[in-house]
């Protein structure tokens, strides 16, 4: 019998994400801090409103997560607690400390239910298509009970070891994304600099040694100093926070994130929080000196 599949956290990802899990005929009750999200999208897939994460925990088999920080995925395993039963399973799909997942995991055990740490990667392209990545931390039979939930939102399901070890991953995952977000921001900036037709540029780096997602997906928009789409770098700033948490266990130090967290701060101090990360690009713009000569010349 198909699992009842319970979600949280109907953002940016978790809606489309949802959305997933009701194709598969797996949606069965969502829950979101905004009411009217999870009133819209019950309307939407015939799913139950649940009244509170507890009632969600309640009537489902599997509850997936996906919310913004650590402060969060603990809250809402204190208030599921009265609703979860043995055997039932939390998939975090958050990305959080591994100290955090660990955290959770105990509440779950607690109360005899399970805890698997899946933090995804794809951006939110991924999230509607399906095709997000997600590394997963916990009980390898865990897994194979939520694995028909995980395998309608996601194309990739990788095992990295106990409790913790998926979000220990995604931050390796999320210093990669920062140290691309810079150069990728960096460069266009010279581009754009030297006048080059910078969307010409994008499409013939794209097929070299230097293409990247990023610069498939964020390139075109953001020289039209468009940074709407995607992963707020207020979130990637907490994950980068999280990735110096872990560098500092080590006694070890991450320069490349301490100088995208620099820019971070003073795009967050400018109101510009909730933009994408790809909003990079107006710091690396502001090294250019507008008035520097004119641009190259093509001919
Ligand atoms: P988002 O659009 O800001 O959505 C956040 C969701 O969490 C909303 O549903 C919000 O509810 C809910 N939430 C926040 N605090 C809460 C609380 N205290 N109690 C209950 N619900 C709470 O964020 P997102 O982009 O979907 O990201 C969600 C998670 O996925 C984050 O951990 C992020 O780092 C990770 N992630 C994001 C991306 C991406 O490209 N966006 C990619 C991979 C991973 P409201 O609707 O009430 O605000």
């Amino acid at each position: 019998m198909n699992p009842r599949v319970g979600f949280i956290g109907l953002g940016a990802m978790g809606l489309p994400m949802a959305r997933n899990l009701h194709r598969a005929g797996l949606l069965a009750a969502v829950w979101n801090r905004t009411a009217t999200k999870s009133r819209a999208l019950a309307a939407e897939t015939s799913c139950r409103q649940a009244a509170d994460p507890a009632d969600l925990a309640r009537g489902s088999d599997i509850v997936v997560l996906c919310v913004s920080a650590d402060r969060d995925v603990l809250d809402l395993m204190a208030a599921m607690a009265p609703g979860l039963a043995p055997e039932s399973i939390i998939v975090d799909c958050s990305t959080v400390a591994p100290e955090t997942a660990c955290k959770a995991a105990e509440t779950a055990r607690f109360h005899g239910a399970d805890f698997l740490d899946c933090p995804v990667s794809g951006g939110v392209e991924g999230a509607h298509q399906a095709s997000l990545v997600t590394m997963v931390g916990g009980d390898p039979a865990t897994l194979e009970r939520a694995r028909p939930a995980l395998s309608a939102m996601t194309r990739k399901i990788a095992w990295m070891g106990p409790v913790g070890a998926g979000q220990a991953t995604k931050a390796v995952n999320q210093v990669m994304a920062a140290g691309i977000a810079a150069a990728v921001t960096e460069a266009l900036a010279l581009g754009a600099a030297a006048g080059l037709p910078l969307d010409r540029v994008i499409e013939v780096v794209s097929g070299g040694a230097a293409g990247n997602w990023f610069l498939e997906r964020r390139g075109p928009t953001l020289i039209q100093n468009h940074f709407e789409t995607g992963f707020k770098l207020a979130l990637h700033d907490k994950d980068l926070a999280i990735c110096e948490q872990i560098a500092a266990q080590y006694r070890g130090d991450l320069p490349l994130v301490r100088t995208v967290r620099a820019d971070y701060a003073a795009l967050m101090a400018s109101g510009f929080g909730d933009e994408d990360i790809s909003a990079l690009y107006r710091r690396k713009r502001a090294l250019f000196d507008p008035d520097a000569g004119p641009p190259f010349d093509a001919e």
